[in-house]
């Protein structure tokens, strides 16, 4: 039997960043992967994702091109077979650089089904090349000497009577590597991936209708991005149906007929090619047999720590990092690098900070684009907090003019304190949300970031101005 230090099953951003920490440390590190190395968001999430939203932004350039700055451009057309090839070519290069990452810092890859056999032991069984992944093939019986890491990550969350058929009715997954575009699509749940995909969907030229129960979109954000996102997407010609439920859907030969019941009560009937379920992410335990390692999950299928400031399960020595992970660990890839980062060090015997999931900045990448850090307005009064909030209009700000895009900044404080949220929605700021996160994670207050200078023109500006008038200094508000 095998005996290296640790075992990291499953290779996601995770897995594959506590093998990579834990190897830089001097540890023997075995990682199981029964796919590919780099996981969901490499193959499936974020990166294809974003590739896609970044060839949608270029085709909406080209209509602000014309109508805004006199270009006299068109569009002929959008060749998907070369829109994906881009985008598959961006995903193999990144695939090939985790691979070598791992071989570079000493990681034995196992390309195989991890089952656990007790507390520390594991058995990996071949897959039979199927796969396509590279790893030692072969069946093998592992014992962890320090500790085991469970990262197997999640699937997308499907609805019992909408299975998906990856055709009509589709999941993030397969609308990724579907044949063509549809000419429409359903998007049910307004959370960061169905505003993503509806976003990108409707850039290149398809009819979306956006679906979210809650009374609205991005429901985790702070009401006023979730109003402004919804009119962004709106201008954009997507029918945003917030407080909204589906009733039911009907597969017909050539696409869906699907029964929404909107706000106010009233039930309408979209007809659509494609009906995008986007309701979440389920954690992915099959065949892991917690069982015989002393493990359960919890009523919601993920593997809770019982000590969260080292993501160590009841069972000592096994740990849990990324999406497999229950709230407050958020499901975004940083937070699982962050996740890796610290289980790795606690293996090597360092002591590490625990993440501070409250300080985890939380992005959606759609034309508008959303940013924010830490708590909403409401959040911030329900947990008992005097609050004072000040907000602005991206074009309040000379690059914001520029960009026409509209946007805002929005700065939530403890009164006469330190910044307890920054939210932004507009164009780029996902970019902008970094300096903010370290105002949050920093503790600190409006006028700590007030004396720093942010160049102008930039949107940036917008938020140096919010904390200029938080404390008491604003040059163009009062
Ligand atoms: C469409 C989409 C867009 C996203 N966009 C973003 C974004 O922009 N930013 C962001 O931060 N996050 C984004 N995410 C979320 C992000 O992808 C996840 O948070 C991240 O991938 C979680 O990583 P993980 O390592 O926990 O799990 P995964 O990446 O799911 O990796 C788990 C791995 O474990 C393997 N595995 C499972 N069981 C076993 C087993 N028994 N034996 C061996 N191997 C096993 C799987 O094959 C898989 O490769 C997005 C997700 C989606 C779906």
């Amino acid at each position: 039997m095998d005996s290296p230090d640790v075992i990291v099953i499953g290779g996601g951003t995770g897995g594959y960043s506590t093998a990579l920490r834990a190897a830089a440390l001097g540890l023997e590190v075995v990682l199981v992967e029964r796919d590919k190395v780099g996981g969901t968001c490499l193959h499936r999430g974020c990166i294809p994702s974003k590739a896609m939203l970044h060839a949608a932004e270029l085709v909406d350039g080209i209509a602000e091109a014309r109508e805004r700055w006199g270009v006299k451009a068109t569009l002929d057309a959008v060749d998907w077979s070369a829109l994906v090839a881009t985008r598959d070519d961006i995903v193999a290069r990144n695939h090939r650089g985790v691979q070598a990452h791992l071989a570079r810092a000493g990681v034995r890859v196992l390309a195989g089904h991890a089952r656990l056999t007790g507390p520390r032991s594991v058995r990996v069984t071949d897959l039979g090349g199927r796969t396509g992944h590279h790893g030692e093939p072969g069946v093998h019986e592992l014992s962890a000497r320090r500790g085991l890491v469970l990262a197997t990550g999640s699937r997308p969350r499907t609805l019992p009577g909408l299975e998906p058929d990856g055709r009509r009715v589709v999941t993030s997954d397969d609308a990724l590597f579907a044949p063509g575009l549809p000419a429409s699509v359903l998007v049910l749940g307004g959370g960061a991936i169905g505003v993503e995909y509806a976003s990108f969907h409707r850039s290149l030229g398809a009819e979306v209708t956006l679906v979210e129960a809650a009374d609205r979109i991005v429901p985790l954000e702070d009401a006023e991005v979730g109003r402004h996102l919804a009119r962004g997407l709106k201008k954009r010609g997507i029918d945003v149906r917030a407080g909204a439920r589906l009733l039911d859907a009907e597969v017909l030969t050539n696409g869906m007929r699907a029964r929404v019941r909107g706000a106010r009560g009233e039930t309408v009937t979209v007809e659509t090619e494609r009906l995008l379920v986007a309701i979440g992410r389920a954690p992915v335990t099959d065949g892991l047999d917690l069982a015989a390692a002393g493990l359960a999950t919890d009523a919601r299928g993920f593997v809770a720590p019982a000590d969260w400031d080292r993501l160590e399960t009841a069972v000592p020595g096994i740990h849990v990092v990324g999406d497999l992970l229950p709230p407050p660990s958020p499901g975004l890839a940083h937070a699982s690098f962050a996740e890796g980062l610290l289980v790795a060090e606690t293996l090597a015997g360092l002591p590490s900070a625990p993440v501070d999931y409250a300080a985890v900045p939380r992005v959606t990448y759609s034309s508008p684009q959303t940013a924010a850090v830490g708590l909403s307005e409401a959040e911030a009064r329900a947990r008992g907090y005097e609050v004072e909030a000040n907000s602005m209009p991206l074009t309040a700000v000379a690059k914001g003019m520029v960009h026409g895009q509209g946007g805002m900044v929005k700065v939530v404080t403890e009164a006469g304190g330190r910044v307890l949220g920054v939210h932004l929605v507009g164009p780029h700021v996902s970019e902008m949300i970094a300096e903010n996160q370290l105002v949050v994670g920093w503790d600190a207050e409006p006028s700590d970031v007030a004396r720093h200078i942010h160049p102008h023109p930039t949107l940036s500006e917008a938020v140096g101005e919010v904390f200029l008038t938080l404390a008491g200094r604003g040059l163009h508000q009062q």
